[in-house]
């Protein structure tokens, strides 16, 4: 920011458009690339030309609209309920089908619709004092998150660390009294493995317990997957007991963030997801999400990208995501000490070393350095650090790229060899208690780790090093301290 005499973001005198703007790409130019298939996180890149500009223009013709009332916006609520539709639709729901009473909601996301799903869980069972959730310890971490906002105790069941997916009897066995609701991920995002959806909702059903699909990833590719062939098991409304599904349109719809559907099987299920309140002087309020207020701009984009791509669309993506896929698998394979934590059986490629000469944070560096962006993984139980790729449409054309650089860079991550890290500080990573953590060791550790106010190093196998030498709850201290201190008003 150039000017701050008005203070950070307000200067004293207004800036003309362009040079606004112009500071914004400046801003942008140090972050990674949302576009050009060489980024396999957090970005859902089509590759399709002109989409950009149509969502762009469709945000902006609704982006002052409010989704507050749905009777003051009845544009909104049309595009609305289109969406849930086609999600519906693409997920086993609607007339014709087992489950023609499919309604949902337009969350702003994953994290939202999983939060509301378990909302609607807890509330549908208020004779319970302590409400309890099973969930796969593969299951997203906004699960963890719900149970901690909602107070909700998290029955976590370990998934075995071949197959990757939780043990069905003991998804059943860790079902109680007080259970309102069993989780399935279809696929997880961590390794893109679908659960056992037909015998973990069997075993909630035989319960009477509601069942969520967390298809936030995958409820937009496995479908088109299985119509290009390939054997998707089923994970949809087609399976009984399955009560709730959720799917995040800014994922594999490719529509801009901001969107994510949250579907019930029927209306009686989503009703306690609602939260109603006339008992104030002002107007009369009903939320079916989270937010009160909020834009329509994000609902209009993802329409518009819907009606744009079309079925014909998202299989030609699908393809060439599956081809893509396909292409990044064969390099891992054919790299010196590397090995497919899975087959790939969604979208996902991830990997681990088998190798210990072979340091895998090192090699992310590595391939950050070769304009490959690919995001780690921590260990997990008797699970080893991995490194993750989601893979997208636009990656497709860079493909046969990819191999060579992991070759070079798996060479380049060996002559490096492992990170070591200062004794004293690995000790500390392992034997300090969280409560331990002050604000002056937390910020010691960031500037020794090159994490300070400054922009964020381009090297982060010292950190990941030292959270992986952590338990996950001073991992969790360490991550929030670390931001918290890069999340500091910019006098
Ligand atoms: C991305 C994701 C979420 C969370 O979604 P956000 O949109 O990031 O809030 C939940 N579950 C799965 C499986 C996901 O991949």
């Amino acid at each position: 920011m150039t000017d701050t005499a008005g203070g950070g973001a307000l200067p004293a005198q207004g800036m003309p458009a362009a040079d606004v703007l112009d500071e914004i790409r400046a801003l942008r130019a140090a972050d990674r690339p949302t576009h050009g298939g060489r980024l396999f996180a957090y970005v859902y890149d089509p590759g399709v030309a002109g989409l950009d500009e149509l969502a762009q223009a469709a945000y902006a013709e609704s982006a002052h609209v409010n989704g507050l009332d749905p009777t003051a916006f009845p544009s909104l609520l049309a595009m609305e309920n289109a969406l849930v539709a086609a999600a519906a639709r693409l997920l086993g729901g609607g007339p014709g089908t087992d489950a023609p009473d499919v309604v949902g909601s337009v969350t702003g996301g994953g994290t939202e619709s999983l939060l509301l799903a378990v909302k609607a869980a807890r509330d549908a069972r208020p004779d319970l004092a302590e409400p309890r959730i099973v969930v796969p310890a593969s299951a997203h971490a906004a699960f963890a998150k719900a149970a901690h906002y909602l107070r909700v105790a998290l029955d976590t069941v370990p998934v075995d660390p071949v197959t990757l997916r939780p043990d069905v009897a003991v998804v059943a066995a860790a079902i109680r009294p007080e259970t309102v609701l069993v989780v399935a991920s279809a696929p997880s995002y961590a390794h893109g493995v679908v659960d056992p959806v037909a015998e973990i909702a069997a075993v909630a059903a035989a319960a009477g317990v509601r069942c969520h699909v967390d298809a936030c990833f995958g409820g937009w590719a496995l479908p088109w997957l299985r119509r290009l062939g390939a054997p998707v098991p089923p994970f949809d409304f087609v399976v009984p007991g399955v009560t709730s599904i959720s799917v995040d349109l800014h994922k594999y719809a490719y529509a801009p963030k901001g969107v994510s559907v949250l579907l019930h099987r029927d209306a009686a299920l989503r009703a306690p997801q609602y939260f109603a309140y006339a008992d104030w002087p002002g107007y009369t309020m009903v939320n079916p999400v989270i937010a009160s207020t909020r834009s329509g701009g994000p609902i209009a984009a993802a329409y518009a990208t819907l009606r744009h791509l079309g079925e014909d669309g998202y299989l030609r993506l699908a393809a060439a995501t599956r081809d893509a896929v396909a292409g990044l698998a064969d390099a891992v394979r054919a790299a010196d000490g590397l090995r497919l934590m899975a087959e790939p059986e969604s979208t996902v490629v991830c990997f681990t070393a088998d190798d210990p000469t072979l340091d895998l944070f090192v090699l992310v560096d590595e391939l950050t350095a070769r304009g490959w962006h690919t995001q780690p993984q921590l260990r997990y139980a008797d699970l080893p650090a991995s490194v993750h790729l989601t893979v997208t449409a636009a990656v497709a054309p860079r493909v046969a790229e990819f191999g060579p650089a992991l070759t070079d860079a798996v060479a380049a991550a060996r002559a490096a060899g492992p990170v070591v890290l200062p004794p004293e500080l690995l000790a500390m990573a392992g034997g300090l208690t969280p409560e331990a953590l002050t604000p002056e060791l937390i910020g010691g550790l960031a500037a020794g780790l090159g994490l300070g106010t400054g922009p964020t190093p381009d090297r982060m196998a010292a950190v990941n090093t030292l959270l992986d030498a952590a338990p996950a709850r001073l991992r969790e201290r360490l991550l929030a301290g670390f931001v918290g201190l890069l999340q500091r008003p910019a006098w």
